[in-house]
């Protein structure tokens, strides 16, 4: 990624505390790319970000977090994790309801809702979000295209991303993270993938989902800013994003076509 653009002078000022979840267990297919992506367009605008690493046996405290990361894993490394993560839930939830920022991938994703039924029995989730997961056959793997209708100002262009997942995601009444214009998304059947509440993102679209999509990450920045500090991302220098936007679009013509204004 190209690091010779934009403001690279700290004001001081402003710093975000990025919290990433136990990247020794979830890490499927370098979900670690979005915090490098996260940090890159940061320091683009001058602003500090630091990372905590938090692993299993580490305490964690959320009281300064700003954005936290929860990735993808196998079924064994989520229940590994999900275990662990039911002795901070209430922590986790005020963080939430406090809407606090959080991009939560995949199994991540999966965690965030109430359960999630497999053949060998039920992984109890955290119940941040009122979602479900049930495994299916076949594993839904694709090239995914998305497209944010709740957020247009944004999120104003396509999400573009890969999926690999056994499991099948209800979120009810929740409102999605996208459309799905192509791919299968949370479930195959209802066209909607991911989930947004408050200031969470829950989606199935692993590893550098980020990179792909600045504006994705954008939004995490602002809610982050914007609740710490009462700014917003809008104030300070834009990065240059041709090459990321046109990139974007390769995928989204490659997919889905024709493209959408
Ligand atoms: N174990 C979950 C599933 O297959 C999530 C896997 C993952 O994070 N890729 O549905």
């Amino acid at each position: 990624m190209n690091n010779d653009r934009g403001n690279e002078q700290y004001s001081n000022s402003y710093r975000l505390n990025i919290v990433h979840l136990y990247p020794d267990l979830l890490n499927l297919y370098g979900d670690r790319g979005n915090i490098q992506c996260m940090r890159m367009r940061c320091k683009w605008r001058g602003i500090d970000a630091q990372v905590t690493e938090c692993n299993l046996d580490d305490h964690l405290s959320l009281a300064s977090a700003d954005i936290v990361l929860l990735g993808g894993g196998s079924d064994r490394e989520q229940q590994i994790v999900c275990t662990r993560l039911q002795k901070i839930r209430q922590d986790l939830r005020d963080y939430v309801e406090d809407g606090g920022s959080m991009l939560a991938v995949c199994g991540g994703y999966q965690l965030l809702g109430h359960y999630y039924d497999t053949p060998e029995g039920r992984m109890e989730g955290l119940s941040l979000v009122d979602l479900y997961t049930e495994q299916g056959s076949p594993r839904l793997i694709s090239n995914i295209v998305l497209r944010n209708e709740s957020l247009p100002d944004a999120l104003p262009y396509e999400i573009v991303g890969f999926e690999n997942h056994g499991g099948r995601t209800y979120i009810g009444s929740n409102t999605p993270f996208g459309r799905v214009l192509y791919g299968h998304g949370n479930n195959g059947k209802d066209a909607c993938e991911g989930v947004l509440y408050r200031g969470v993102i829950g989606t199935y679209l692993h590893g550098p989902l980020l990179p792909k999509n600045p504006h994705v990450c954008d939004l995490l920045l602002q809610r982050a800013l914007y609740r710490k500090y009462g700014v917003s991302l809008a104030d300070f220098p834009a990065p240059d994003d041709s090459l990321e936007r046109e990139a974007n679009r390769a995928v989204v013509s490659r997919f889905h076509s024709p493209l959408a204004p």
